[in-house]
C-alpha cells in the first residue's frame, strides 16, 4: 500500500467510546484550553457499590433513630424506592418527579403512589422552586438512604405510629409533622456520615464497598502528563480521603508514584458548596495518620495535602480563574451548580446512572419508533376532528364559509374519528407505560419526566458544561478533545422523518 493509500487514522484507533461511555456536551468545551482540572472524590474519582454503601448508611441512620425512640425496627433499605433527581416535598411528605418547568409529573406520598387526581389537585398551581426550603433535591447517590428513610417515616406517621407528631388530617388538610420527620432524617444521616464509624468500616473493608477502575486512573494520568494542573477538592475527611485514594489509585500508578503525586493540591474537608464562596482558612496537613494540621505560611506546597480553605485561595495560588478551570463532581448542587454560578468555572457532572439510562434508551428504540408513529397518527386524527368540529360550529351558527356536508354527516364523521382515537389510545397506553418504566419501574428514566426533560436534566443542562458516566470516559476523549455541543433542537425545527421499521 502506498503512503497515499494508507488510512490517515490508523486502524488501532477505536471508532469511539463503548456505548453509554461518551462525554456529553451542553456547552462546547475545548480541553486544550483548560489549564486546571479539579476533581471531587466520592462518586467522581472513587465509585462505590451504591446499594451496599447506602444500605450501610441507612443502617446507621436507622440505629440512630432507634436510639432516639423512633419506631423504625421493622424498616429496611429499599434500593429502588428513590432515585437521584427526585424532589422531596417535606411539607407534605411526598417524593416528586418534576419536569424541567418545575411541574410535578409523578409522585409518592410516603412509599405509596399518588394518584393522578390527587397529584393534580395538590400541585397544579405549584411550580417547584428548589430554592424553597420546603423542597429538598436528591443531588447525589448519597441521598438515596435519606430519601428512602424519609418516605418510610411518612408512612409510619400516617399510620399513627409516631406518637407526639402529627394528628390525623381533617378533610382537605394534611398532616403536620412531615417537616419534623425530615429534620430528624437529615440530622441523623448527617451524623452517620460525619461520626466516623461508618467510614471506619469502609476503610477496614474497602473491597466490599468500593469499585476499582483502572481506566479512571489512566485517564487522570494522561491528563497529568498532558500538562494539566490537577486538583482534588473533596468534602471527605483527611484520613478517609487518603485511604480511599491510595486504595483505588496507587495500585494502578507506575513506579513509586502515589495518588497525591498526581494532584498539585489535594484539599480535604473542603465543605463544598461553602468552599466556593467562603473565606475559610486553608490548613496544611502535616501528618495524615493523626490529622495534624498547621497554618499555611507563604506559598502552597506542590502535591501538598490541605484541609478546608476556599476557592478564592485556590484561584490565587493557581493565578487562574473562571473558564481555564474545569471542575468535575457528582453533586448536582455542591459541585456543579455553585462552582458554575459563583465562579464561572467550567463544569462537568459525573452521573454513573447514565450508562443504564443510555442502555435502556437503546433498548427502547423500537418501542419509541412505534410510539412516535402512533402519536403522529393521533395528531393527524385529532387535527381532522378539530376541523370537523369547527365546520359544524360554523354550520350551526351560520357564519363564515360553509362546507358542503350536512351537519349530520359531520357528526357521523366525528363519531367515526372518535372511535378510531379511542382505539389508538388503547394501543398507545401500554407502549407509553413501558417506556415510562425503563430502568426504574417506579420512576422511569432520570433525565426524562414523561415526554419532557426532567428537573435533573434541566439542572444539568443549565449548570454542567459536560456530563458523563465516569471519569474513565476521558480515556477515549483524550486530554486534547474539542467537545462540541450538538445543535440545540427547537420545537419548530423540521421533523426528522420517521425511519420505517419494517421491511416492505
Ligand atoms: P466528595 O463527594 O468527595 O466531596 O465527598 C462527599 C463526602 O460527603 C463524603 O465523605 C460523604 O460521606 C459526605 N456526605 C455525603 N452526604 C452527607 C451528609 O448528608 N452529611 C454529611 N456528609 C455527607
Ligand atoms: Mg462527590
Amino acid at each position: 500500500m502506498s503512503s497515499d493509500d494508507e488510512p490517515k487514522v490508523p486502524t488501532w484507533v477505536s471508532s469511539g467510546p463503548p456505548p453509554g461511555r461518551g462525554i456529553y456536551c451542553n456547552r462546547t468545551l475545548n480541553l486544550r484550553s483548560i489549564k486546571v482540572i479539579g476533581y471531587d472524590m466520592d462518586y467522581t474519582l472513587v465509585h462505590y457499590r451504591v446499594s451496599v454503601w447506602e444500605r450501610r448508611a441507612y443502617d446507621y441512620l436507622k440505629q440512630r433513630l432507634l436510639d432516639r425512640g423512633w419506631p423504625v425496627a421493622d424498616l429496611a433499605f429499599d434500593h429502588d424506592l428513590v432515585v437521584r433527581g427526585l424532589v422531596m416535598d417535606v411539607e407534605r411528605g411526598n417524593l416528586l418527579k418534576v419536569n424541567r418547568f418545575g411541574y410535578v409529573k409523578q409522585g409518592l406520598h410516603g412509599t405509596k403512589p399518588l394518584d393522578f387526581e390527587v397529584l393534580r389537585r395538590t400541585y397544579s398551581r405549584t411550580v417547584i422552586d428548589l430554592g424553597d426550603p420546603r423542597y429538598s433535591f436528591l443531588n447525589t447517590l448519597f441521598s438515596l438512604s435519606e430519601g428512602c428513610m424519609y418516605a418510610q417515616l411518612v408512612d409510619k406517621l400516617d399510620e399513627g405510629h409516631i406518637p407526639g407528631l402529627g394528628t390525623p388530617p381533617k378533610q382537605g388538610e394534611h398532616y403536620v409533622g412531615y417537616r419534623e420527620l425530615y429534620r430528624a432524617v437529615r440530622s441523623n444521616i448527617d451524623a452517620a456520615h460525619t461520626e466516623g464509624q461508618l467510614k471506619a468500616e469502609i476503610v477496614a473493608d474497602p473491597d466490599r464497598y468500593v469499585l476499582l477502575d483502572e481506566e479512571t486512573v489512566l485517564a487522570v494520568l494522561d491528563q497529568f502528563h498532558a500538562g494539566k494542573r490537577l486538583l482534588l477538592i473533596t468534602n471527605s475527611e483527611v484520613d478517609y480521603t487518603a485511604a480511599m485514594m491510595s486504595y483505588t489509585f496507587d495500585r494502578f500508578l507506575p513506579g513509586n508514584m502515589t495518588w497525591s503525586d498526581l494532584f498539585e493540591l489535594s484539599i480535604c474537608a473542603s465543605r463544598k458548596p461553602g468552599f466556593f464562596e467562603s473565606k475559610a482558612p486553608l490548613l496544611e496537613v502535616v501528618d495524615v495518620a493523626n490529622g495534624l494540621l498547621k497554618p499555611v505560611v507563604g506559598a502552597l506546597r506542590k502535591h501538598g495535602i490541605y484541609f478546608g480553605g476556599n476557592a478564592a485561595a485556590v484561584e490565587q495560588h493557581l493565578g487562574l480563574s473562571g473558564d481555564e478551570i474545569l471542575y468535575l463532581g457528582d453533586h448536582m448542587y455542591g459541585d456543579v451548580h455553585v462552582s458554575k454560578s459563583l465562579l464561572r468555572w467550567r463544569t462537568g457532572l459525573i452521573l454513573r446512572e447514565l450508562e443504564d439510562e443510555i442502555a435502556a434508551a437503546e433498548g427502547m428504540h423500537e418501542l419509541q419508533l412505534d410510539l412516535a408513529a402512533m402519536m403522529a397518527e393521533k395528531e393527524r386524527l385529532e387535527w381532522g376532528f378539530s376541523q370537523l368540529r369547527l365546520a359544524l360550529q360554523r354550520k350551526k351558527s351560520g357564519y363564515a364559509e360553509q362546507v358542503p356536508e350536512s351537519a349530520e354527516t359531520l357528526i357521523q364523521r366525528m363519531g367515526a374519528l372518535r372511535t378510531e382515537l379511542v382505539a389508538l389510545d388503547e394501543k398507545i397506553a401500554p407502549v407509553a407505560g413501558a417506556a415510562s418504566r425503563a430502568v426504574n419501574e417506579r420512576w422511569g428514566l432520570l433525565m426524562r419526566a414523561g415526554n419532557d426533560k426532567s428537573k435533573l436534566a434541566r439542572q444539568i443542562e443549565r449548570y454542567a458544561d459536560i456530563y458523563t458516566s465516569r471519569v474513565a470516559n476521558f480515556l477515549y476523549a483524550t486530554p486534547f478533545a474539542y467537545l462540541r455541543s450538538p445543535r440545540g433542537s427547537l420545537p419548530h425545527d423540521p421533523l426528522p422523518s420517521l425511519p420505517s421499521r419494517k421491511a416492505p
